[in-house]
């Protein structure tokens, strides 16, 4: 069985006791490629070095809408260095949190850099990894609505392959109208933990509506693990118990899910077969 997690945080300090015991664990249990997002300038740093110590590892640079108090002319010329690495894969992870930010004049400034980061995405011809939460957790409301009309502007924008594989919507929590939205937009649509959690069932009834062929699986490590090591600390490996999860829902194997979600992950990251 292969496998692929598309959005691991790997550079967190909660991995520092066992990071390379964690890499391991992962790659011997069929995982071939993990991706670790930067939040920041310092975490895309990191991202990269971890790329470029294991062959396993590939990275992705931008600037977390809840990190942009790190976010000036320099932090963001470094980051753009960062990109032309040849393991960098992808901008981000970048968007929408109005979860966190609940001022109208810091939600202008995430959706401004934002925009500045989707425009750098497209002249390093990179996807794009997005982060969306609302207000309250709501499954619906204004940070569906400015990130949907923020990304079809560039979508429209975009030429070539990378109008094909725009990016992704991480940790997929809105609803269905937004996937298909999304879907529209040629964008895919990443699952995490909680698709596994007891009273997720009208979240399990949307992917079973989405197309598999449009799906990843993300562990967001070290968060949102999945049933059953809830409450423990996420790594890659648990990915399984996702890919697992959504083959019950679209009836298929976990081995079938997880070769449709790695070749997937490798049409969209254009890392290889
Ligand atoms: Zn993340």
């Amino acid at each position: 069985m292969t496998l692929t997690d598309t959005h691991c945080h790997l550079d967190y300090n909660k991995f520092d006791p066992d990071r390379a015991d964690v890499i391991q664990r992962a790659n011997d249990s069929g995982l071939i490629r993990m991706l670790v997002p930067g939040l920041h300038h310092r975490s895309s740093r990191e991202a990269v070095q971890l790329a470029e110590s294991n062959p396993s590892v590939y990275a992705a640079v931008g600037f977390h809408p809840t990190d942009l108090g790190e976010f000036s002319e320099g932090t963001f010329q470094e980051v753009k260095e960062l990109a032309s690495h040849p393991k960098v894969v992808a901008i981000g992870e970048i968007g929408i949190d109005y979860y966190w930010v609940k001022d109208d004049d810091k939600r202008a400034i995430q959706r401004e850099i934002l925009k500045q980061q989707l425009a750098f995405a497209k002249e390093m011809d990179k996807p794009v990894i997005i982060h969306m939460r609302e207000e309250k957790d709501a499954w619906f409301g204004d940070a569906s609505v400015d990130l949907l009309t923020i990304l079809e502007e560039w979508k429209n924008g975009l030429q070539g392959t990378l109008a094909e594989r725009p990016g992704v919507l991480h940790s997929f929590n809105g609803t269905l109208e937004t996937a298909q939205k999304a879907l529209a937009l040629n964008f895919y649509i990443g699952v995490t933990g909680p698709v596994t959690y007891k009273n997720a069932e009208e979240k399990r009834n949307i992917i079973k509506q989405l197309p598999i062929t449009k799906l990843l699986i993300e562990t967001d490590s070290p968060f949102l693990s999945p049933v059953p090591v809830r409450g423990k600390r996420n790594e890659p490996v648990f990915v399984h118990h996702i890919a697992d999860k959504i083959a019950e829902i679209h009836s298929k194997s976990p081995a079938e899910i997880a070769s449709i979600t790695t070749a997937n992950a490798a049409r969209l990251f254009a890392w290889g077969d």
